[in-house]
């Protein structure tokens, strides 16, 4: 499966009306964003292995100084762009964080092996308070009842998710992420803060549109870094964008005016309270089918004891909306994943159908909070050592993991 070719319009004039005549004139959409950063983001391990490999050279100080800028989809990034491979497990965030200790040991490699750990942070602060993510849920179906009842919310709403706000940068973004399907992390939070603090829409409808379209769409990353954007994961401390700071780390190519940058944190009534770690399945002895799913595709290194595979299945569950390129991505993920998997374990493997496992147990990785764990059949659900020494630091905040990083990597051995 191939995923669709992206293609961007450019930007460099200023204002609603530049934008307008910019989209028109250009006829938008009519130039390949490939001479740059490639976001074609073939979905086997072997393109993240590849992605991995390209990128070790730049763990180090090189991230540090320069992972704020986002100089656009038509150069490089200043990041790895290995998200939609962690996002499914093609590559394992162990397998990354070992690869830039070894290029540039634990204090050049500090800050990128951190952000690292913030993706498994905020999956362990999901599966410590589940209730989020019904939460967000329950908003997106209010949202969605607003936007059809609403006549000025949908306005707005339809502008944004448009590019059609007359906000520098904000509209070059709603289109890239619609085009591309991924965004640098500066430029997330930026229009995260847009949509929330100065076009007043809801948060999780922002949240929606994003788990829809981008590639390494995330529930936990995505729900936990809207909520903290909007001074709801950190109670009272929000992210405000700031025109200074967007003309600063966009290289000047956006200078959004008008922006609220005095707006107060969003509120809620009661904090989620937290929930201990749920505890991993131990693997069945013997005979075993092996479920694969989304959230983890490396089954090779899978801890499965003394359980010997003998049948293997593959079940997908999409985002609840996702955008067919996204779905094209799960597929060749999946499958890429059903190949390896054929081939290490010497069994066949297909998508599963009714009655796949016949009467041996199945076994799969735990799948954390989100689509594939609403659709897992009860089977023993194996979790990762790295997962395991990581959430049950997650019930606060961010700095209770940050501190343990060390430790954390003795105990796996890095
Ligand atoms: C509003 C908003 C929504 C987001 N939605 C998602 C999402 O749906 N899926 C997703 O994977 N990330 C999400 N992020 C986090 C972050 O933006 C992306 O993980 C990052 O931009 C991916 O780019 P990269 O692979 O080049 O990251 P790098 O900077 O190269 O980092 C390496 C890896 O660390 C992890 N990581 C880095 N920064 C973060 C972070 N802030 N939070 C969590 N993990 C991080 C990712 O797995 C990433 O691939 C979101 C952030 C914001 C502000």
């Amino acid at each position: 499966m191939t995923a669709s070719v992206a293609r961007l319009s450019g930007r460099h004039a200023v204002g609603p009306a530049a934008t307008q005549a910019r989209t028109t004139a250009r006829s938008y959409g009519d130039r390949p964003i490939s001479r740059g950063m490639d976001r074609s983001f073939p979905m086997t391990r072997a393109a993240g292995l590849d992605r991995l490999g390209r990128f070790t050279d730049r763990m180090g100080q090189a991230y540090a100084g320069g992972r704020n800028t986002d100089r656009g989809p038509e150069t490089d990034a200043s990041t790895s762009a290995l998200s939609p491979y962690l996002r499914r497990r093609l590559i394992t965030e162990r397998e990354v964080v070992a690869a830039a200790l070894a290029a540039h040991g634990p204090i050049a490699a500090e800050r990128f092996i951190q952000e690292v750990f913030w993706r498994t942070y905020f999956k362990g602060h999901l599966e410590t308070r589940p209730a989020l993510w019904a939460d967000y849920q329950g908003l997106v179906a209010a949202g969605r009842h607003r936007l059809a009842t609403e006549s000025g919310l949908r306005k707005t709403y339809d502008r944004a998710v448009e590019g059609r706000t007359g906000i520098d940068g904000f509209d070059d973004w709603a289109r890239e992420i619609v085009e591309t399907n991924w965004l640098h992390n500066h430029t997330r939070m930026w229009f995260a803060s847009i949509w929330i603090f100065t076009l007043r829409l809801p948060w999780a409808l922002g949240a929606d549109f994003f788990l829809r379209h981008l590639i390494d769409g995330d529930p936990a990353s995505n729900t936990l870094s809207w909520r903290w954007v909007g001074g709801l994961h950190t109670r009272g401390k929000h992210y405000l964008a700031r025109r200074e700071n967007i003309r600063r780390y966009t290289d000047d190519r956006f200078d959004p005016v008008g922006l609220d940058e005095d707006a107060e944190a969003l509120q809620e009534p009661e904090p989620v309270a937290a929930v201990k770690p749920p505890p991993s399945d131990a693997p069945p002895r013997g005979e075993v089918a092996l479920l694969l799913h989304l959230d983890d595709l490396h089954p090779e290194s899978l801890p499965l004891g003394d359980a010997t595979v003998v049948r293997i299945g593959g079940c997908l569950a999409h985002s609840d909306g996702a955008v067919d390129r996204v779905r094209s991505a799960d597929h060749e993920a999946l499958a890429d994943a059903l190949a390896r998997a054929a081939s290490h374990f010497g069994c066949p493997a297909g998508l599963v159908e009714q009655g796949w496992a016949g009467t041996l147990p199945v076994v799969a990785a735990w799948a954390p909070v989100g689509p594939s764990a609403a659709i897992l059949p009860p089977c023993a659900r194996i979790q990762r050592d790295w997962d395991r020494a990581i959430w049950p630091r997650t019930t606060k905040g961010f700095f209770q993991v940050k501190a343990a990083i060390p430790q954390i990597l003795a105990a796996e051995g890095l």
